[in-house]
């Protein structure tokens, strides 16, 4: 049995790679935990694309450069806006249907974003309606098998090329599988900081093994924090959407006054960063653990169309979004930063790839304009695929048997819980949404320690090796953010005295 083609991930990017690779390829895509464990499929407000009369790429591309700032790639930028509408138009030949209305397209706007240019699905399911129909046309396709519950442990490098993947499988043992080609597709970082909005998969595995195989990581100091995460003393978190404020819902302090105005001329709809610090700040000033969000002047009908998820998840507890204010705080949301990509979404290892979160194209510069990740991850899956579809068939499978099975790992009961938590706990405090270079310092070396600590367990069980993972995505996000002394975009310094630098 040969494989072309192993995809770390089956979220959007690995699923999107794996349906355009061309169908003669044997493609194997592992999963950490199910195939629904994956923040592509809590993705709420939508996809974005200039695809409205009113609308043009060059518009998408203003807005995705204004929120990214100078640290973008502006030949990225124009890739992802100009080939925004051929993917889409591919997924919905994958059979995903978005929102329309009287026929049309139905198309929200978000903020940052100038124009009405997000599609989205049952409202406020975006993810979830495109993910279900990815996964039911992958199941279609003999050439693609899906391996769930598996853990790509790291990467099999020969003659300075990517050769394959190591992985724990469920039946705990570690087995080497070897391809013509890799796509790294595994995802975001939320664990490194505990208080998330993304899924218990995403503790940062694949930019660790890159980092570990000498692949070049880059831009990590720019991590995004959602303004608005559903805030309750149980630390049961879900999102609630830009979009809701993007339909003209308002952020109140615990007080119940508006104040926005006090922090940017765009309210409301200002870059995310900004109301991340802003709401920050309010809480500091206010001292509470939350503001809140009002859609009380918006019309039910409004609220139950566009945002149906959202009121059944805060009915669960017991909050009437009709008529109560919803009380929400920041938590850490995406990584800008990852595995460097060129515009073929190539890593600087040979026959390595890398797309969706856990790459970095320079789209998305130090701050993410919302919307633009799920973009993201369809154009440059594509694009992977397609370098691949046209390289492939000179390359030569480094082993004739693709699988073969090294060793049965015994049971380790090793527990690193507290390891992480000291982890989580250090990087919200000094890598967070305002930082310093002291506090930086002093994150650096917990950190350090930290190492020392896990060093002396010396396991092998996956809850050890994602701790692995996620003190080295720590430690590469505190050094870049201690390498870059001046604020930009998500990355906000400040001296001793409390001001910018
Ligand atoms: C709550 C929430 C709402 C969002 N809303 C939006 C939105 O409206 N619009 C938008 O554009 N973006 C949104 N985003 C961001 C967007 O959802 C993600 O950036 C995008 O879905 C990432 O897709 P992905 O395929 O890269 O990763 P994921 O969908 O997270 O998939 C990662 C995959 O990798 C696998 N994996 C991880 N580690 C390993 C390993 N070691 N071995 C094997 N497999 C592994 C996982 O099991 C999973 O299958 C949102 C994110 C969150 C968390």
């Amino acid at each position: 049995m040969k494989q072309d083609v192993v995809i770390v991930g089956g979220g959007l990017a690995g699923l999107y790679a794996a349906l355009t690779l061309d169908t003669s390829l044997k493609i194997v895509v592992f999963t950490k935990h199910t195939l629904e464990e994956a923040n592509s499929f809590l993705a709420q407000g939508g996809i974005a694309a200039a695809i409205d009369n009113e609308d043009k790429p060059e518009y998408h591309l203003i807005d995705t450069l204004n929120a990214g700032k100078e640290v973008c790639n502006l030949e990225a930028i124009n890739v992802l806006v100009n080939e925004a509408e051929e993917n889409i138009e591919h997924l919905h030949e994958l059979g995903v249907e978005f929102d329309r209305e009287n026929g049309k397209l139905s198309l929200t706007r978000e903020g940052g974003h100038s124009r009405f240019r997000i599609l989205h699905i049952d409202g406020d399911a975006t993810g979830k309606g495109i993910m279900d129909a990815l996964i039911r046309k992958a199941k279609t396709r003999p050439n693609i098998s899906i391996v769930e519950n598996s853990f790509c442990a790291d990467l099999l490098v020969k003659d300075n090329r990517c050769v394959g993947v190591k992985v724990l499988m469920d039946d705990n043992t570690i087995n080497d599988f070897y391809a013509k080609a890799v796509i790294l597709a595994a995802g975001g970082i939320g664990m490194v900081y505990g208080i998330t909005t993304n899924t218990v998969a995403a503790t940062g595995d694949a930019i660790a093994m890159a980092d570990r195989a000498g692949v070049k990581i880059t831009d990590m100091e720019f991590i995004q924090f959602h303004p608005t995460v559903f805030h309750n003393l149980e630390n049961k978190r879900f999102l609630i959407s830009e979009a809701v404020r993007g339909e003209g819902g308002f952020l109140r302090n615990i007080h119940g006054e508006r104040f926005m105005h006090r922090y940017d001329e765009r309210l409301e709809l200002a870059p995310r960063d900004i109301v991340a610090r802003a709401i920050f700040y309010e809480m500091e000033l206010t001292k509470a653990d939350h503001v809140y969000i009002d859609l009380t002047s918006m019309s039910a009908e409004l609220i139950t169309r566009r945002f149906p998820n959202i009121t059944a998840k805060c009915r669960e507890y017991g909050l009437d979004i009709m008529k109560e204010m919803i009380p929400v705080s920041p938590a850490q949301h995406y990584c800008m930063g990852g595995i460097a990509t060129d515009l073929e979404a190539r890593t600087n290892l040979a026959g390595l790839f890398a797309c969706g979160e856990t790459a970095c194209t320079g789209v998305h510069g130090a701050n993410r304009l919302a919307s633009n990740s799920l973009l993201e991850a369809i154009v440059f899956a594509n694009r992977a695929a397609k370098m691949i579809n046209s390289t492939i068939h000179g390359i030569e499978c480094p082993k004739s048997i693709a699988m073969i099975t090294k060793e049965k790992i015994s049971e380790c009961r090793c527990d690193v819980e507290a390891e992480k938590n000291i982890i989580q706990m250090t990087m919200r405090k000094y890598a967070g949404i305002i930082r310093s270079q002291a506090g930086l310092k002093k994150c650096l070396s917990i950190l350090d320690d930290s190492a020392k600590l896990l060093e002396k367990k010396k396991c092998r069980n996956k809850d050890y090796l994602e701790c692995v993972n996620i003190l080295t995505t720590a430690k590469l996000i505190t050094e870049s953010a201690l390498a870059r002394k001046k604020s930009i975009g998500a990355h906000y310094m400040i001296n001793e005295t409390g001001a910018v630098e």
